[in-house]
């Protein structure tokens, strides 16, 4: 049965971190300042167990999740991840997903595949080697990336989407060089606007390149139409190539923020639900789940959360942002 928040949005996607560790020190993300031979990650007993995230994704399932996405960390670290989206699979009427930096891809995809995945979705901020290595700052080219999404193809995965975060003066002249490398490869390119997620990244509105100025760039070079959303609470605004040589989303998280629809939470890979992507805090099920209680527990604590939910950071940070690069100060407490 669906379960509406506050402002009448129903749950139904999750994300689902499996581990805080990556192979690379995307700047935006995981800074090698931050993210060093120091940095304390969790320990293997603080992470859930695949019994633990199973029973969460079961639950969320029975309040209206349609939709889970692994992710990370870079989610292809988590020993094993394979044999989970086999449990997840066995679930049943789910859509499974998962985001990926894709250099993996080759030792896992087939497994993925062959256990339930139905969709793989692989980042890439650029096409030219020099700027991929610098924005992901790891010892992988854009070949690696390449090769795992080949690798995706191989196993059988229909469309990979390939996700670009578009931040300005690092990669934003890589927009039309992506397009380019993948008209014609059936894959769905996605641009997206950098975020101030986390608190981390050191974000400024000055380093956003709005959806409007992406879209330009590309229609400077191809026409393009409009394409209807595939989807109810589709993220991306579609766009074809008028040749019919690629679809290009664009996702507008920060210049036109889509809250209203917004049927997402996640879960960290500690066992922590949030109801934003931007929210700090977060409500602890693991202690839950491994202390004494009754059945059903589970499921109350998930509905209470989703039904005091309230979240909207990005329309209030909007409405709040005059120009993209004016700072902006405020402080966000999500649910
Ligand atoms: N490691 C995997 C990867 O990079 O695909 C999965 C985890 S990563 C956090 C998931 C996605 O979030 C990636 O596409 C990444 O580019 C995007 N992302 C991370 N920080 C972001 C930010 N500040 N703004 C926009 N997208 C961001
Ligand atoms: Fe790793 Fe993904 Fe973050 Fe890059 S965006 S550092 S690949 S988790
Ligand atoms: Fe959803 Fe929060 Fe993003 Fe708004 S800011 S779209 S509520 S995740």
């Amino acid at each position: 049965m669906s379960t509406l928040d506050l402002r009448g949005r129903p749950l139904r996607d999750l994300r689902v971190s499996l581990t805080d560790r990556c192979n690379f020190r995307c700047g935006y993300c995981m800074p090698r300042e931050l993210f060093g031979a120091g940095h304390q990650y969790l320990a293997a007993d603080e992470l859930l167990t695949f019994d633990e995230v199973e029973e969460v994704v079961r639950t969320a399932v029975d309040l209206g999740v349609r939709t889970v996405r692994l992710t990370g960390g870079e989610p292809l670290l988590r020993p094993g991840v394979a044999d989970l989206v086999a449990r997840l699979a066995a679930i049943g009427d789910l859509d499974l997903a998962m985001t990926t930096n894709g250099v993996l891809l080759g030792r896992h995809a087939a497994a993925l595949r062959a256990a339930g995945l139905d969709r793989m979705t692989v980042s890439l901020d650029g096409i030219d080697d020099a700027t991929f290595r610098r924005a992901s700052d790891s010892p992988f080219g854009v070949s690696a990336v390449l090769d795992g999404i080949d690798a995706a193809v191989e196993a059988g995965f229909p469309r990979v989407k390939v996700n670009a975060v578009v931040r300005r003066g690092i990669n934003e002249d890589q927009v039309v060089p992506l397009v380019e490398h993948f008209r014609g490869s059936g894959h769905v390119l996605r641009f997206i606007e950098f975020m101030d997620v986390g608190s981390t990244n050191g974000w400024t509105g000055s380093e956003v390149v709005p959806a409007a100025e992406i879209r330009a760039a590309i229609e400077a070079r191809w026409p393009v139409e409009e394409l209807p959303p595939s989807r109810h609470g589709e993220v991306a605004q579609r766009l074809r190539l008028r040749d019919g040589s690629a679809e290009v989303g664009l996702i507008s998280s920060m210049s036109s923020p889509f809250c209203d629809t917004c049927t997402r939470a996640r879960l960290t890979a500690d066992g922590r639900v949030h109801t934003c992507l931007f929210s700090s805090t977060g409500t602890d099920v693991r202690g839950l789940l491994r202390g004494s209680r009754r059945p059903g527990d589970l499921h109350t604590l998930l509905r209470r959360v989703w039904g005091g939910r309230d979240d909207r950071y990005s329309e209030v940070r909007s409405a709040l942002t005059r120009r993209a690069d004016a700072p902006v100060e405020m402080s966000y407490i999500g649910g």
